[in-house]
């Protein structure tokens, strides 16, 4: 027999229960939340024209290694946003670039938007949690600058075609791709960007430029 007093000790038990079980699953969500706090704000609170990050300023984060977004984080409606604004940003007659990556503006998330000059109408296209996957043919030298290195030019050796592989927006589905001539050289310099290499760092020759 239980005493009345037993009964209502177990009772009071029910509520702390309730508390704890809703303050696991608290942290369980949190674990698998899309994002960083620091790269939710990133993405929230800069306008459609984002800051780029460039040298020496943002060393750290422009020479780091960028991780692939997860299958939750590549259904999020946030990076939705970070591609919408990475492709205003490298549009806009301020920056007119013809490519840029995720760590230009400041997240190390292997995300690119390029240019496809091989494409009717030249669109600006995102690839997400891309890689290069070979290389082919001999080194060309080209001219080449970047949004993180401002006031500089410089020649820079390219393959002429690559074999790349992504997921595009709105699928987990990778895919493969050859590219080649001027667009195989845009990918190549955003794909460097995801490994913390700039083309400073290949380049035969470097000038200075008036911006
Ligand atoms: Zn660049």
């Amino acid at each position: 027999m239980m005493t009345n007093g037993l009964k209502i000790t177990l009772w009071l038990l029910v509520p702390v229960a309730v508390v704890l079980l809703l303050f696991g699953i608290g942290i369980l969500r949190d674990g698998k939340r899309a994002f960083t706090a620091r790269e939710r704000r990133i993405i929230s609170e800069t306008d459609s024209l984002m800051p780029v990050y460039t040298l020496p300023a943002d060393t750290a984060v422009l020479r780091a290694v960028s991780v692939d977004f997860s299958d939750r984080e590549l259904a999020s409606p946030l990076l939705e946003t970070l591609l919408s604004k990475m492709t205003y940003t490298v549009r806009h007659p301020s920056q007119d670039g013809v490519g840029i990556a995720a760590p230009q503006v400041g997240l190390n998330r292997r995300a690119v938007v390029v240019q496809r000059f091989d494409k009717a109408g030249e669109p600006f296209e995102a690839y997400l949690n891309i890689r290069i996957d070979r290389l082919e043919g001999e080194l060309v030298c080209g001219p080449e600058g970047c949004l993180s290195v401002p006031g500089m030019r410089g020649m820079v050796p390219r393959y002429p075609q690559i074999q790349i592989s992504y997921v595009r927006p709105g699928s987990t589905e990778r895919q493969t791709e050859w590219v080649e001539g001027f667009t195989a050289v845009i990918f190549q310099h955003e794909c460097d960007h995801l490994e913390g290499i700039l083309y400073i760092d290949k380049a035969v020759e470097l000038s200075e430029v008036e911006e």
